[in-house]
Formats: structure tokens, sequence, C-alpha cells
């Protein structure tokens, strides 16, 4: 395969802290000669073990950016056993934006995975994680959240791994993030996911999702703050003790979880995030905005369990994600 056009300004593996880009030359109408300048910081101390730490995945999701932004800043002050590797906007011009996606490409990175060198802006961007960054990583820890439209339960999550030896070290690390809770997570869409090509290079993976709705609260900061330094705790790569009440463990065993808008129009949520639901009952009713006297269209629960998550906006589109159900587990 041809090599990635994208070029880190600093060394990656000498000792110290090095703050600097991944530049990525790209040609437009503003810029013959440009390039997309992605930051990243590096901190090499001691033998260790290596983590790469991103957010800005997806650009409308900030409690991740702005918890590896403070932690890049604070790297210096820090005793660092190993490598910490931070990349706070992995989708930069997504980021730059406010948007889910890339303004400059409309790549979904979450969904380019595991990208081309010779593709999209955003396929070259995940190109360079698949063969530079996250072959030299034995911990990846990627932040989500709802972005603009989806609105979560605070969650660390893992998946579903055939080796059982990766599945108990995700699941460990899951739990040492220390999030209000804790979620086996079922995707709706799993195909290009950095998720599935980390998990596929044998790595301990942990993804997030931390609220939502375009913006972040001073608790989901809080709980991403705490949550990166837990597990750089856990990893050995920080000296501390691991901070936090143990989180609530939920799975999600079926697509039943999923409940999608089969209307178009103003959504009534009949529960809140975190209240429990039945299987059957009616957890969302969409009302039509072309006149009075209609019957809303009532939407069910599939199955006993919690809300962790629901359409953000008052407007939604058929198809949309209305609501996921997750079910709590044991231990
Ligand atoms: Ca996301």
């Amino acid at each position: 395969m041809r090599p990635s056009p994208i070029t880190p300004t600093i060394d990656l593996d000498a000792p110290g802290v090095r703050h600097g880009h991944l530049r990525l030359p790209y040609s437009h109408d503003a810029s013959a000669w440009g390039s997309v300048m992605i930051p990243i910081t590096v901190a090499c101390g001691g033998s260790g073990p290596t983590a790469l730490l991103t957010g800005g995945n997806h650009g409308d999701e900030y409690e991740g950016p702005i918890a590896l932004t403070k932690l890049a800043y604070d790297l210096e002050s820090l005793d660092i056993a190993g490598r910490v590797i931070v990349v706070p906007f992995m989708n930069h011009p997504g980021c730059r934006a406010g948007t889910r996606t890339s303004p400059i490409d409309r790549g979904n990175l979450n969904r380019l995975f595991p990208g081309r060198p010779d593709g999209s802006v955003t396929e070259k961007i995940a190109d360079f994680f698949t063969r530079h960054l996250v072959p030299t990583a034995d911990l990846v820890l990627d932040f989500h959240s709802g972005g603009r439209t989806l609105d979560f339960l605070p969650f660390a999550a893992s998946h579903a791994l055939d080796d059982a030896e990766q599945e108990a070290r995700c699941t460990a690390a899951m739990r040492a993030f220390r999030a209000p809770y804790a979620v086996r997570l079922r995707e709706i869409d799993p195909l290009g996911m950095y998720d599935t090509t980390v998990e596929a290079l044998g790595k301990t993976f942990v993804t997030t999702e931390l609220r939502g709705g375009g913006t972040a609260s001073a608790a989901s900061v809080r709980i991403a703050e705490r949550g990166v330094r837990n597990l750089l705790v856990q990893a050995g790569i920080l000296e501390g003790e691991i901070e936090g009440e143990p989180s609530l463990m939920l799975d999600m065993p079926s697509d039943a979880c999923f409940v999608l808008a089969e209307a178009e129009g103003m959504v009534e949520l009949t529960r809140d995030l975190g209240e429990p639901v039945r299987a059957g009952e009616t957890i969302a009713r969409i009302h039509t905005l072309q006149r009075t006297g209609v019957a809303p269209v009532a939407h069910h629960a599939g199955l006993d369990g919690i809300l962790v998550a629901r359409h953000f906006p008052g407007l939604v589109q058929t198809g949309d994600c209305l609501a996921v159900i997750a079910v709590p587990a044991e231990g």
C-alpha cells in the first residue's frame, strides 16, 4: 500500500513532552499548497505502555476534546511511565466547524475506517491512525458523546469480542474509567468504525458516550477528566488511586434496544434519561405539525430496562433513533 501523506511535525518517540501537528497536505481554493493541521501532544517517560487518547472523532462532541486539551497542557507536570499520545481533535475539520462530519468531504470519520492513503481527506486521517498510531499503542481511549442530535446517560463502553482475554482487558479498562454507567455496547451501525479497527489489532479499547446535545456540562467534563486519569492509573502510566464510585453495569442484549421513529414530527419522550421503562409501554409519541385533531404515533419499548439515550432536538424524521434502552447487568 502507498505511504500515508500525513507527516507528524514532532518526534513521537523521543523522551519528553512535545506539542505539534499531524500535517496532511490539502490543496484547495483558499490555499494552493495548504494543509490540514491536526494538533497532537506526545509525552514519553520511562518504560511502560503506550496510551493513545482521542477526541473529536465526531466534531460536535465536546467532553473528550475538553478533557484531552487540558491533559495535553498538564502533561509537562505529570510523571509518566511509558508514553501518552493525545489527539483531542481527530477529525479536525469537523471540530473546527462544530459538525459531526468533515466540511471538506462530508466524511464521517467513524464510518470510514480502516481508511485509504489515496482517499478523501477523512479517509487519509483514518488510514494514518490505522497504520501508524494504533499499532504503536497498548491502550486506546476514544471519547464520544451524543453530538447535536443525541443525548446519553454518561457511560464508558466496551464491546463483546471473539477473544475472551481481550474482552476481559477491555471490560476492566471500561470499569476503571468509573463513569456513572458502563455499557456492553451493541452498535447500531458498526461498519467502518474506529472501534472495530482498533479491536481487530488486539488493543485494549474503551469508548464513551458522555451526554450530548452539541455541548458539554460541568458534570460531564468532570466525568471525562476523572475517567482518562483513572485509565492512565490503571495502565500504570500515572501513579495514584482510581477515583469515583464503581459504574452501574448495563447490557444491550438485542436490537430491540433501539427505538426508531416511524413518523415525522414533534417528539414527546415520556421517560427521561436514567428512568426505568417496561416492555410494551409507550416511551415516545410523535405529533404531526400538519393539523390538530390527529392522534400521535406512539412508539413502544421493546424490552424492560432504563433509558440510556434519546433524540435531542424536538423535531424528528422517519428513521431517526428516538431512544435507546439498556438492561441492568450483573456485577
Ligand atoms: Ca459520536
